[in-house]
């Protein structure tokens, strides 16, 4: 991590990134309704007194649904900027529930991998990607 933050982020690597993922993750991101339903089964939501902040469409959002909307081309402020959300905000716990299917925990993941992708990730993650 500590080479990879001095270097300008490859944001055609970004870029590419989210385009082989960009059927799957723009067809969820557009079907969010914005219906608030899935934060109450969040238990850091819940812990954190109702904070959006941890509302689980307000982390995808705000993270993965700004990457796109950027189509990828942030710097390393961005990503350190999302880095909270995507781990300090969530736990991956797949407790989350939303009436249509919308899986967050995937699309946080897939973000998480982004992140790491240009050596952005807290100290005690070991930087591997599921994805
Ligand atoms: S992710 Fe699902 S439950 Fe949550 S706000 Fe969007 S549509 Fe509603
Ligand atoms: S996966 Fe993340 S958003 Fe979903 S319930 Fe767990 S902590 Fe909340």
């Amino acid at each position: 991590m500590a080479d990879q933050e001095k270097k300008p982020v490859d944001t055609a690597a970004i870029a590419g990134m989210l385009k082989k993922k960009e059927p799957e993750m723009k067809r969820i991101l557009n079907y969010c309704v914005h219906c608030s339903i899935c934060a109450e089964s969040c238990f850091l939501y819940m812990a954190h007194n109702g904070d959006p902040q941890y509302m689980p469409s307000f982390k995808v959002i705000n993270s993965l649904g700004k990457l796109y909307k950027k189509k990828g081309n942030v710097d390393r402020e961005f990503l350190e900027g999302i880095k909270g959300l995507v781990w300090g905000n969530c736990a991956l716990c797949h407790r989350c529930y939303c009436p249509i299917g919308i899986d967050i925990p995937r699309m946080i993941d897939f973000t998480r991998s982004i992140c790491r992708s240009e050596g952005v990730y807290p100290e005690q993650d070991g930087g591997e990607s599921w994805l």
